[in-house]
């Protein structure tokens, strides 16, 4: 089935009461049991499952091509009880750029907590095989990752992860199912920040995990999930499951457009570089092209000068709005080395952007003129 139509039918709802077209909100937090103390329709309280989470959830799996999937409060609630999963004396690695929050909850909570981690630039297999172990046991990848946009051979990654029994886990958030289907390049677990993309209008925080196969993991997790509750409210599934409808829609148009706004910041004199996997110039166009069906709308640039110069920049902007997050219908940029603070290895010069559903040629005049001063 084509990605626009799974999207759409994977997040039918069947309801029985009164025919909704657009599913209803189950606000409930328990449910009615029968007279033999079963439970007709399979939910028992909120936290363990609802209606309008298993809605999403079962999206949310099919759109990834996994056995299951699990909605979280938040992308880094789904990163935590992934880490979480896992036992003191485990070790894991993490790419070197990935999300902030990622190490960051290495360092600061699994860290202490007995979890060893390293971190390490994925985009060379030497590296990898140099920092796997035999007590590997999971490899966290990001690609294209965040802010740099550089792009990890998935399968070279999961073919390596597997020679030590290492799961392989993408962050693929920024790619989403429509442009990149981990599970099937041979990672083992997908996680989302669903506040992104999914989400696509800045509305609401939500994470999601999918696994390829009901693996001893992915019950582990499963298990974490409904004894820690860290899960998205029955509306904030309905805001998800409303905007998967749109996903591969809203991340054509915008992808098309970040592809020309690329273009034209490449050939603009007041910019240094461009990071978007969609140039021939990429150091991973070719990986990029291979495993992805087109680029996304993520992109970042580097402006002539420093952080002044760059915030400069983003303050000039008027359609483009300064401010965090990605992957809602409006055009954003941030100045990431300001938000990832003093351990940030982000260039001072750096301007992130994500594309919006603007008009090109709008987003393209509003650069032309923040440019030059
Ligand atoms: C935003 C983001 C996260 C964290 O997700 P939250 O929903 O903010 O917790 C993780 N990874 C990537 C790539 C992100 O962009």
């Amino acid at each position: 089935m084509n990605f626009d139509t799974l999207a759409l039918w994977s997040t039918h709802f069947k309801d029985e009461n009164a025919g909704a077209v657009a599913p209803p909100i189950y606000l409930t937090t328990t449910y009615e049991k029968a007279a033999d103390g079963s439970l007709p329709h399979g939910f028992l309280y909120s936290r363990m499952n609802n209606p309008n989470r298993e809605a999403v959830e079962k999206s949310l799996a099919a759109l990834e091509g996994g056995a299951l999937g699990m909605a979280f409060a938040s992308g880094q609630a789904a990163a935590m009880v992934l880490f979480q999963a896992l036992r003191p004396g485990d070790h894991v690695i993490v790419a070197d750029d990935a999300y902030y929050g990622t190490p960051a909850l290495l360092e600061e909570v699994f860290g202490p907590w007995g979890l060893l981690f390293d971190r390490v630039d994925l985009t060379n297999s030497d590296n990898l095989k140099a920092a796997l172990r035999s007590t590997t046991r999971l490899v966290w990848v990001e690609t294209p990752s965040n802010p740099l946009l550089k792009v990890t051979d998935l399968r070279a990654v999961t073919e390596l992860a597997k020679s030590v029994g290492a799961a392989t886990v993408c962050d693929n958030t920024w790619a989403t199912p429509f442009l990149q289907k981990p599970l099937a390049l041979g990672c083992d677990v997908v996680m989302h920040s669903t506040t992104k993309y999914f989400g696509g209008h800045s509305d609401v925080l939500s994470g999601a995990l999918i696994f390829k196969e009901e693996t001893e993991l992915a019950q582990r997790v499963k298990r974490l999930q409904v004894l820690g509750g860290a899960v998205p409210s029955p509306f904030e599934c309905w805001l998800v499951l409303r905007g998967i409808k749109t996903l591969a829609t809203r991340v054509r148009a915008q992808t098309a457009s970040a592809a020309q706004l690329a273009r034209f910041l490449t050939e603009h004199p007041a910019v240094e570089a461009v990071h978007y996997p969609g140039l021939p110039t990429h150091p991973q166009h070719e990986i990029a092209k291979a495993q992805m069906t087109d680029f996304g709308a993520m992109l970042s640039v580097q402006v002539r000068g420093g952080a002044v110069e760059a915030l400069a920049v983003a303050g000039r902007l008027k359609l483009v709005t300064h401010a965090t997050s990605l992957g809602g219908v409006e055009s954003l940029i941030e100045h990431r080395a300001s938000v990832e603070g003093p351990n940030s290895t982000t260039p001072p010069n750096l301007l992130r952007v994500s594309v919006g559903l603007e008009a090109v040629e709008d987003l393209i005049e509003d650069f032309k003129e923040a440019l030059q001063p």
